[in-house]
C-alpha cells in the first residue's frame, strides 16, 4: 500500500531529514513509527501525503508512483490518505460538523450524502451529540477524535497519525489506539507515529525506527 525504495529528503539549511529509507507497507497492515525527536517521522508521513516531495528515490501509494502525480492531481491523493496531527489542524471557527466535512466539500460532494457520510463518521468515534460544538469548548481527547472523523471521512485506504496522543493521558490514549485497531480491523492500512513506547509495547504491531534520517529497525526488536 505504501513503498518506499531509497528515499531521501534534504533541506538545504539542515541536511539531511530522510537517508536511503526503503520499506513496504502492505494493504491491510497497521505499524508504528518511532525515534526520537528530530529522526525524520514528521518528514517521512509528509512524503506520503505529499506535503511535500523526496529528494531522491522512489515513493508509491496505492500502486500510485508519486513522482508522476502532477500539481493538479495531489487534492485527490489527499482523499486517499486521512492524516491525522497532534495538534489537531481544526479550524477553531467552525463546528464540528462543518470541520468533519471540509474534506467532502472538496470532493464536491452533494450535500444529502454528505451530511450521511459526517454522521457516520462522527458516530464511530463517538461524537455524533456534539456535531454542533464548536472545538475551543471540547476537550483535548474530544477535539482528536473530531480529527480523526475528519481524517476517515472521505474514507481513505490509509490513515497517517504524527504523535495522535501526545497530549493525551495514558487512558485518553487507549481509546484513541482503540479507534486505530477498529479501522484496522476494516482493512485500513495505518502508519502511526508516536513516542509512546509502552503503548506500542502492548500493541504487538510492526514498528518500523528512525534514527538521524535513516530507518535502524523493523519491527519489535529495537
Ligand atoms: P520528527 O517528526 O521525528 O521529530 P522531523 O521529520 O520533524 O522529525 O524532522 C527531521 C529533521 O528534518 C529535523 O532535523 C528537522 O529540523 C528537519 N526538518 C523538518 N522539516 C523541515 C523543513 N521544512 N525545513 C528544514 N528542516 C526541516
Ligand atoms: P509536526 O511534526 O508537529 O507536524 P514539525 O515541527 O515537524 O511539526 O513541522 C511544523 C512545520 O514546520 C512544518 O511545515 C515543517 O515543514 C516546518 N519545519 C519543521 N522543522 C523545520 C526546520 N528545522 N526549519 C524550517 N521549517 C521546519
Amino acid at each position: 500500500m505504501i513503498r518506499f525504495e531509497h528515499v531521501t529528503k534534504r533541506y538545504a539549511e539542515r541536511g539531511d531529514a530522510l537517508r536511503d529509507v526503503s520499506f513496504t507497507l502492505e494493504p491491510g497492515e497497521m505499524a508504528f513509527l518511532t525515534g526520537h525527536s528530530g529522526a525524520g517521522k514528521s518528514t517521512l508521513l509528509r512524503l506520503i501525503g505529499l506535503l511535500e516531495r523526496p529528494t531522491r528515490g522512489r515513493l508509491s501509494v496505492a500502486g500510485q508512483d508519486l513522482g508522476a502525480l502532477g500539481r493538479r492531481q495531489i487534492p485527490l491523493h489527499r482523499r486517499r490518505v486521512g492524516m491525522i496531527f497532534q495538534d489537531h489542524r481544526l479550524l477553531p471557527d467552525r463546528n464540528v460538523f462543518d470541520n468533519v466535512s471540509l474534506p467532502l466539500l472538496a470532493a464536491g460532494m452533494h450535500p444529502r450524502e454528505l451530511g450521511k457520510r459526517v454522521r457516520a463518521a462522527l458516530d464511530q468515534v463517538g461524537l455524533l451529540r456534539l456535531e454542533h460544538a464548536l472545538p475551543t469548548s471540547l476537550s483535548s481527547g474530544e477535539q482528536q477524535r473530531v480529527g480523526i472523523a475528519r481524517a476517515v471521512v472521505a474514507r481513505p485506504p490509509v490513515i497517517l497519525a504524527d504523535e495522535p496522543t501526545g497530549n493525551l493521558d495514558p487512558a485518553l490514549s487507549r481509546e484513541i489506539f482503540h479507534l486505530f485497531e477498529r479501522f484496522h480491523q476494516v482493512g485500513v492500512s495505518l502508519l502511526i507515529a508516536t513516542h509512546d513506547l509502552e503503548l506500542i509495547a502492548t500493541q504487538g504491531h510492526r514498528t518500523l525506527r528512525l534514527h538521524q534520517g535513516r530507518l535502524v529497525a523493523d519491527s519489535g526488536n529495537w
